[in-house]
């Protein structure tokens, strides 16, 4: 079986971090392919070498002295270099770039040459060869990730080498350009490589010993998720939980790869095991807890607004006409309330509302912002009874109300709404009642 391994940049900060993963990767004949991140923060106010080198871009497109931070990120390198007492130089690597960001600046090839610093340094460090993910990852016309043209030539590409180096977050556009992912985007690229190789695990290595059962800032030392599966892992992301790259999930979600995610300097514990499904219970009724800020509801009431096939559509139609995405649409009898971003809406208030009005004639018509919605996310919880009760009973003991709720056919979450000033005490009393008092 193989293993993809990817390290996120505070992996890869320093040199006794890159010795770290050294020893990780060399512990387990399997991790045969390594994507690494640019080096990030060694502490904290530390800057990461990709902000360095996005700095450099600006002043340079701006025709201005660029040498204060490319001479930071030429340090950083040279550091881990001499650190790890390499008989190797990335000075010829470092005249290509200046001579670049001098004559024509590019934002996402600047970017995207953290990722491949690093990979060179770390190709030399484990003696496995360099691809550069230029001439193996691709993006078609329209920017979007290009799977056919990508999985045809890294496929193979891979079966020719039994140990690589795939720096992480780029590759080529269809114009031949150096084009990078979103920022975080060399967990897109572990994933890429993963499905690419037919993996049996992707694992991400990062700083915490994998992902928790609720944020950090809102609950002191949350308990770590042994088993997540992806459906779970997208409720909770959407909701705002900080796990991986979005868009990380679903290259190895359609091959059935697992990922694991472990910390670099934790390397004994389990970490979070990312699955497609699992007979697995979690330790708790529920997997984790999310929530954001910052909803607003509009309220429509009319009677016998259900005798009309088309109420629904109508409503839903003067928010697809501003282009206002819907988070919930609960319902009532004779009212309708539908749940949305308030910064996608307030722009667009007075036209959404006077549609209404105008197209379905409600008897009334009420706004309501500062919501926030929390999300109770859990496989178990529809097997077990009593779980919407436990939920209501710790918002009630904390004397929060209620505004809303949601619970998916699915069961796989319930969604309660509550005034965004109870937020962080409706999070913890939730976690409170089914993890500290379950222990
Ligand atoms: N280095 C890039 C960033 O800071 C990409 C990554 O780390 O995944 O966003």
């Amino acid at each position: 079986m193989k293993k993809v391994v990817k390290f996120g940049g505070s992996s890869l900060a320093d040199a006794k971090q890159f010795m770290k993963v050294g020893e990780i990767i060399r512990s387990d004949d399997a991790r045969v392919y390594v994507v690494p991140s640019a080096p990030g923060k060694r502490y904290d106010g530390d800057i990461k070498v990709t902000d360095l080198l996005y700095e450099c871009y600006e002043l340079a497109v701006a025709g201005k002295n660029f040498y204060e931070p490319f001479l930071a990120v030429k340090d950083r390198y040279n550091e881990i270099i001499q650190g790890l007492s390499l008989n190797f130089s990335l000075a010829e690597a470092f005249d290509v770039i200046e001579d670049k960001l001098l004559h024509e600046p590019e934002k996402d090839y600047t970017a995207s040459r953290g990722e491949y610093l690093n990979g060179l340094i770390m190709a030399n460090f484990l003696g496995y060869e360099f691809i550069d993910a230029a001439e193996v990852i691709f993006f078609d016309e329209n920017g979007n990730f290009d799977d056919d043209k990508t999985y045809s030539i890294l496929g193979p590409r891979l079966e020719e080498c039994s140990c690589a180096v795939i720096p992480g977050f780029y590759g080529s556009s269809s114009d031949g350009k150096i084009k990078t992912f979103s920022r975080g985007g060399s967990d897109i690229t572990g994933s890429i490589v993963a499905r690419a190789c037919k993996a049996g695990v992707y694992e991400n290595w990062t700083d915490v010993s994998g992902l928790l059962m609720a944020d950090p800032h809102i609950v002191s030392n949350p308990a770590v998720m042994r088993n997540i599966t992806y459906r779970e892992l997208r409720e909770l992301a959407y909701m705002g939980a900080s796990v991986m790259h979005e868009d990380a999930i679903f290259p190895v979600k359609k091959a059935g790869i697992p990922i694991n995610i472990r910390n670099t300097n934790k390397p004994e514990d389990a970490g979070t095991w990312i699955v497609e499904n699992t007979a697995r219970r979690s330790k708790y009724t529920i997997t984790g807890i999310a929530g954001r800020k910052n909803f607003c509801s509009i309220i429509i009431a009319k009677d016998l607004m259900h005798s009309q096939a088309d109420f629904y559509r109508k409503v839903v139609q003067c928010f697809e006409e501003n282009n206002i995405p819907l988070e919930h649409l609960p319902s009532g009898i004779d009212t309708m309330t539908v749940i949305v971003h308030e910064n996608k809406f307030i722009e667009h208030e007075q036209e959404v509302l006077s549609r209404i009005a105008k197209i379905v004639e409600p008897e009334s018509l009420e706004v309501e912002s500062g919501i926030s919605l929390i999300a109770v996310v859990g496989r178990s919880m529809k097997s077990q009874t009593g779980t919407a009760a436990k939920i209501f009973r710790a918002l009630a003991d904390a004397r929060i109300n209620v505004r809303m709720i949601d619970q998916g056919a699915s069961e796989l979450n319930i969604i309660v709404g509550v005034l965004n000033e109870d937020f962080e005490r409706a999070i913890r009393s939730i976690y409170h009642i089914f993890v500290e008092v379950a222990e």
